[in-house]
């Protein structure tokens, strides 16, 4: 390993210099294990250099087999330091103030982000980077498995669309960025709308999503309280409330027709009861209307009688006895989430989890350009089934 590094170097730097360093470092790997040896150097004394010799060495398998792009050289850097100062505290009561000298300067050099960069970046040096990687995996064989394990995990998945003959692969999670099962084309095709047109239904009925608009009515509530329009709106509700009543609408509507009977009392009392706590404060008219109905459902079932008996409740309320309501409280909503959520911080915070990073949404500008409008067929149940 120390011969292929040299011929790194000697390439970067001149020969003679490389040649120096290289026997320097081998002297001082023929002196450290003469003092193993000898005894000198224990497992004891040198055990409080393990962690960071195998974090520097998991590090170091990470950067010279990931995407060059991905590799932060500093840290390497930073880490190669660290080393250098406890294999010098080490080293330096058993070797000459000369010696120590030639240790810190060959480590000097090969932890030189100038050096680290060419042997990670440069397409030159691709055999002697797979050499250096070679023999660290079998110095470290533990982390090495963990790493093939994790790669194995992160493998790279094909995008979703195939449908449209794409063979492109999916783009992975990357900062804020969620991670599609899209390429950055098809990506772009299927949220670009979304993201420029963002719908109040969804942001009620999509899990992910919802969360979002549930942080921002927490966090601004006070002010969405005193703003004199909204206030006027919201006639004394909390706007949280308005949400989780959309919420519950929405699930009633999905839920089986033998249950249906019971989680409209269920919605009704939390919501539209006036003295509940989730109180949503509609109009008197409607409350009554949606009570009626629901009364009419049991007489109607009643009148019918099933082989389940009297009380028997399969005849349930129909699926849009709350519209009237929810349609008065989603205009309440749409005001918020027009005026004030899509102005947000969190809303922006949302966005940064959607939006591809720029070198992929380079890509995608490019095939667009290339494709004209062709992904705009990429699958819309796809796209649901991300979205959930
Ligand atoms: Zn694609």
């Amino acid at each position: 390993m120390i011969k292929t590094l040299s011929l790194v170097a000697s390439v970067l730097t001149t020969e003679k210099e490389a040649k120096t360093t290289r026997d320097d470092l081998y002297k001082l790997a023929a002196k450290t294990s003469l003092l193993m040896d000898e005894k000198q150097l224990t497992e004891k004394n040198t055990a409080h250099a393990e962690e960071p010799l195998r974090h520097l060495g998991v590090k170091l398998l990470n950067a010279l087999s990931a995407d060059a792009g991905s590799v932060k050289v500093e840290v390497l850097h930073s880490n190669l330091v660290r080393i250098r100062e406890i294999l010098g505290e080490i080293l330096k009561p058993h070797i000459s103030a000369k010696n120590y000298q030639k240790l810190i300067d060959a480590f000097g050099f090969y932890s030189d982000t100038k050096f680290l960069t060419s042997l990670i970046h440069d397409a030159k040096f691709t055999h002697e980077k797979k050499t250096v990687f070679d023999n660290l995996a079998k110095m470290f064989p533990a982390e090495m498995d963990k790493l093939r394990k994790q790669r194995a995990r992160a493998k790279p998945i094909p995008c979703a669309a195939v449908a449209s003959g794409c063979k492109q692969l999916a783009v992975r999670q990357q900062g804020q960025f969620n991670g599609s099962q899209f390429c950055p084309y098809h990506h772009m095709a299927v949220f670009e709308q979304k993201i420029k047109s963002p719908k109040l239904e969804t942001f009620i009925s999509n899990k992910n999503m919802a969360t979002y608009l549930c942080q921002y009515l927490i966090q601004d509530e006070d002010n969405l309280c005193t703003e004199n329009n909204t206030k006027k709106m919201l006639n004394g509700a909390k706007p949280l409330r308005l949400f989780h009543f959309a919420r519950a609408v929405l699930a009633y509507k999905l839920v089986d027709r033998k249950l249906r009977r019971n989680r409209a009392e269920a919605v009704l009392q939390k919501y539209l009861n006036k003295n509940a706590t989730g109180f949503v404060h509609v109009d008197d008219k409607h409350v009554a209307v949606a009570k009626k109905v629901m009364v009419e459902s049991d007489v109607h079932n009643t009148a019918k009688g099933t082989k389940y008996g009297q009380k028997a409740t399969f005849n349930a309320p129909p699926k849009d006895i709350f519209d009237v309501i929810l349609g008065a409280t989603n205009r309440v909503l749409q005001h918020i989430f027009d005026e004030r959520y899509l102005k947000s911080r969190v809303h922006a915070m949302y966005l940064r989890t959607m939006s591809l990073p720029p070198y992929w949404k380079n890509m995608a500008l490019k095939e667009v350009k290339k494709n004209g409008e062709a992904g705009k067929n990429a699958s819309e149940t796809k796209e649901e089934k991300q979205a959930s």
